[in-house]
């Protein structure tokens, strides 16, 4: 089974553990904190702020001018909230084409993760527990191509991951979403 059957990777980020004989899948659910778009103007290429600007009804030049401006003071370090994030920490273009790759592959990047962002945080915690008791050979994330092929979990380890996974008191929607792509092969289960 690959990782793209089982998971949206369009939209959903996550990051994979394998250990020995299987691998585990562990969500990353963002906490809508607001907090990255908070102090974070992407870099976004004129034509995208011009054609973002009219699916927004907004003036392509005021527009443009204030994405210029906001984006000048993120680089000198003068951090503002993204011209995009509206009053209710949300993101105008959340499911619009042009909204930048950086933001869907947030709090992951190429580069190095957020360490600084909440949901990040919880995720690590995760996996950092998850990894105390057996050793993984390798630990991707969504920023590294996910079309690889994918281990299920053996029935017989289930309790035992779950337990641990528990032991970190994840929120109704991360367990939800870990039973769900973890356990979708066994045949039955107690959880
Ligand atoms: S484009 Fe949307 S997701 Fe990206 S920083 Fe702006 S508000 Fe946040």
């Amino acid at each position: 089974m690959g990782i793209p059957t089982l998971i949206n990777t369009e939209k959903e980020l996550f990051s994979k553990i394998e250990f020995s004989e299987y691998d585990v899948l562990v969500p990353f659910i963002c906490l809508k904190t607001g907090r990255c778009c908070k102090t974070y103007m992407p870099h976004v290429p004129e034509m995208d702020v011009l054609a973002i600007a009219r699916f927004l009804h907004w003036s392509e030049e005021d527009t443009f001018s204030r994405y210029s401006d906001c984006f000048r003071k993120c680089i000198a370090s003068h951090a503002e909230p993204c011209i995009f994030l509206n009053r209710d920490n949300l993101c105008r273009i959340y499911n619009h084409p042009l909204r930048p790759s950086v933001c869907k592959l947030y709090p992951f990047s190429y580069e190095s993760s957020d360490v600084t962002c909440p949901g990040y945080q919880e995720h690590y915690r995760l996996i950092a527990v998850l990894t105390a008791f057996n050793t993984p050979s390798q630990i991707y994330d969504s920023s590294f191509c996910p079309d690889i092929s994918l281990r299920p979990l053996p029935f017989y380890k289930w309790k035992e991951v779950i337990d641990i996974f528990r032991s970190c008191n994840p929120s109704p929607e991360l367990e939800h979403r870990f039973i769900a792509w973890n356990l979708r092969k066994a045949p039955y289960h107690h959880a």
